[in-house]
């Protein structure tokens, strides 16, 4: 074991993940570390990565970053959920929103009330009960006190990079423009010692952060760390990705629209929108997938459309020796849910919890490991949901996922889900009750019976209760201005 004070931190690229990482790093531990990050302007960053979850917000206010100045600076919109469109059968819709829908009793969650207010014809939506999923189809948007509104954002991924160097900068990141051509081991233990620059400099480090997306230079291509291939749970591989001028008004939420062999994103920000489909090359070809693409977007067109290639999984080890591998060279998870960026703030997050002070202690690796494996099968599970359940047989790539094997924890949920209405989180998962119960619902899942606790309420007490969650939500609607206006008076970026 390595037995050296940990202090020079060396970063490997300058995407979202790297400079994430910068930020986190120099804004707690800066005064003591030695921090550089290395990137390449030549090979540039993966250019997409625009929509994000609320944890995004925690993650800005543990680092003190100023929201409106992220927003301003990166064209920031607010977000509120996902609409997920033609998902359960062509023409369905439903959104999968931030927000909490009704109010639980300890015994059972709102879903049950719910259901029996269903059977007896005494409630209407499930949507009708959360007010970020009616703020987001009526466009408005505000702060409210108390956490009242949970919401992400929509950014510019190329200005938040630069957003956060500026940041990270002013904390004592050291920026190295530089190819790596070559990374140094210790022949004895394996660590990397230093990697190479096209420049013939050496940077050497204490700890690597590889950062480097897809390629993964450090954890795959020098320390072979094996990669987890999801492909037969997760069957798109592929992606298509352009950005359009704006039309209309921003909206405050991300469109998933299903295709015949994936799916179309759509996410407003204040300058453009971006856009782009996710696609299984099985089932369609690249230039199909632009075809696709092209022919559903609105608005002038800015860029030319670009593919996007990856293998949805997760590294096996993402800390190995002393290296940890953050961002797409850790894993990816198609975008589905938005997903990967809040992967970087935990996987920084956790990197600070067990930050080693002198060597790299095995135990804190596997700690580390274990905890981030836990975290990503949850995740892994709830987008294979919004794939497996679903009615649609009018193409093959439907077919094939409605039929597919699933992860037998997802095959569990849903089973219980569905015969019972019950749905449980595990301890430390992402995605609460409510995730599953929207996504659950929103796929077509009925479930059979509600708890019998909603059966101790007379059909006039649980219409009360009922229309009294709806009422709060429609009154509270009322005094919510439009997004853009929002936007406009908190947030506007310089033109
Ligand atoms: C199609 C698609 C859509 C996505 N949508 C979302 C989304 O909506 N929400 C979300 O949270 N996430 C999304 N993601 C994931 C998100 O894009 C990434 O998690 C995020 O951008 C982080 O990428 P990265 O920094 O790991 O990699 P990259 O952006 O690829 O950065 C890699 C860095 O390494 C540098 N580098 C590589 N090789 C070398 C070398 N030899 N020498 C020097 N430097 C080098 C590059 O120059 C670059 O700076 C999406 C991903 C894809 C593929």
């Amino acid at each position: 074991m390595e037995q050296k004070v940990i202090r020079k931190i060396v970063i490997a690229g300058g995407g979202t993940a790297g400079w994430m990482v910068a930020a986190g790093l120099s804004r707690t531990l800066g005064k003591v570390l030695d921090i550089k990050l290395v990137e390449s302007d030549e090979i540039g960053t993966v250019g997409v990565g625009e929509a994000t979850i609320p944890t995004l917000v925690t993650f800005h206010r543990l680092l003190d970053i100023n929201e409106q100045e992220f927003m301003a600076a990166t064209q920031g919109t607010f977000k509120l959920g996902i609409a997920f469109e033609n998902w359960r059968d062509l023409q369905q819709d439903y959104i999968h929103s931030f927000g909490v829908t009704g109010k639980d009793h300890w015994t059972a969650g709102f879903q049950h009330f719910w259901l029996k207010g269903r059977e007896r014809n005494l409630a209407s939506d499930y949507g009708d009960y959360c007010l970020e999923l009616k703020a987001a189809l009526q466009n408005r948007f505000a702060h409210l006190p108390r956490g009242g509104m949970n919401y992400a954002f929509h950014i510019d991924a190329g200005l938040y990079a630069k957003f956060l160097r500026k940041f990270s900068e002013g904390y004592g990141v050291q920026r190295v423009e530089g190819k790596i051509v070559n990374v140094q081991t210790h022949p004895d233990s394996g660590f990397i010692k230093s990697i190479r620059l096209d420049s013939g400099a050496d940077v050497e480090g204490d700890l690597f952060i590889d950062c480097t997306g897809f390629r993964g230079l450090l954890i795959g291509q020098t320390l072979h760390e094996p990669y987890e291939d999801w492909t037969h749970w997760l069957p798109c591989d592929s992606a298509v990705a352009l950005q359009t001028e704006s039309v209309g008004e921003a909206i405050p939420y991300t469109r998933s629209i299903a295709r015949d062999a994936g799916w179309q994103w759509r996410i407003p920000l204040q300058h453009r929108v971006g856009n782009g489909m996710v696609y299984c090359s099985k089932y369609s070809s690249d230039e199909q997938a632009k075809q696709t693409l092209l022919a559903n977007v609105v608005g002038k067109t800015l860029t030319e459309p670009r593919v996007i290639k990856f293998t949805p999984g997760q590294r096996r080890k993402t800390w190995s020796k002393n290296c940890v591998a953050v961002g797409l060279a850790s894993g990816f998870i198609e975008p589905l849910e938005s997903t990967s960026i809040h992967l970087i703030s935990r996987a920084i997050i956790r990197l600070m919890q067990l930050f080693p002070t002198t060597g790299i202690n095995p135990t804190d690796v596997e700690e580390y490991n274990q905890q981030t494996h836990n975290e990503i099968e949850h995740i892994r599970d709830f987008i294979v949901l919004h794939y497996h359940v679903t009615n649609r047989q009018d193409t093959p790539f439907w077919n094939a996922c409605r039929t597919m094997d699933i992860p037998a924890s997802l095959r569990h949920r849903i089973d219980l889900f569905r015969e019972t209405g019950r749905v449980f989180r595990v301890p430390n998962e992402l995605f609460a009750e409510n995730s599953w119960i929207q996504v659950m619902l929103g796929q077509g899942i009925v479930p059979k019976q509600h708890h019998q606790v909603a059966d101790l309420m007379s059909d006039a007490e649980l219409s009360r209760f009922l229309d009294g969650i709806k009422s709060t939500v429609d009154s509270t609607l009322l005094q919510l201005p439009k997004h853009q206006a929002y936007v406009e008076q908190y947030c506007k970026a310089a033109s």
